[in-house]
């Protein structure tokens, strides 16, 4: 099948679960309700296209229809910047729980963390532990002014080993609880 074909099963699937008969109002009829990751990206999309790994979920917040499984790029063709958004954030926590789990990846670069994913991280509690009586205020804070730290060699061994600590007793449980029942 070539590329337009896609589109094409897309958008005719889109528009039979819409109110709308117009794709350009159907896309708004719609929210990420759920994604999961297919590892051996053996999946197909709704449109056709095979070997998706991450498999998003999409409720019509009108009617209550679902989409499964939908990829990113055919959720990006609805040309809503918050879909994208949010497919990019939830993509970097699938990608970063998979870092520190192979300990390929134990500090904070921009291959791994956003600023987005930091705050994502801090307003879902992931940095609330006993050790800090479930405030991760300041451990947010602290991983957020290294993570701004434009020269990463500026980061003191203390520091290093603060964020480690961070990422291993923090991030890491956090994430594995949160997309456990999420990964095939
Ligand atoms: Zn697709």
């Amino acid at each position: 099948m070539v590329g337009n074909t896609y589109f094409n099963n897309l958008i005719v699937t889109v528009i039979n679960a819409s109110e709308s008969d117009e794709w350009q109002d159907a896309v708004g009829e719609w929210e990420i309700y759920d994604c999961e990751e297919d590892e051996d990206c053996c999946s197909t999309c709704i449109c056709g296209k095979e070997n998706i790994r991450y498999l998003y979920t999409i409720r019509n917040i009108y009617n209550g229809e679902m989409l499964f499984p939908i990829g990113s790029s055919c959720i990006n063709k609805f040309g809503r910047r918050d879909l994208r958004d949010e497919t990019t954030l939830i993509e970097e926590q699938f990608r970063l729980l998979h870092a520190v789990e192979s300990n390929r990846y134990l500090s904070l670069s921009a291959e791994f963390f956003s600023r987005k994913l930091l705050r994502w991280l801090y307003e879902e509690g992931a940095f609330n532990t006993s050790y800090n009586q479930f405030d991760g205020t300041e451990d947010y804070e602290f991983m957020l002014k290294m993570f701004n730290k434009r020269d990463k060699d500026a980061i003191t061994t203390k520091q290093d080993r603060k964020i480690k600590a961070i990422i291993l007793n923090s991030i890491k449980p956090f994430l594995q609880e949160r997309l456990k029942e999420k990964i095939r």
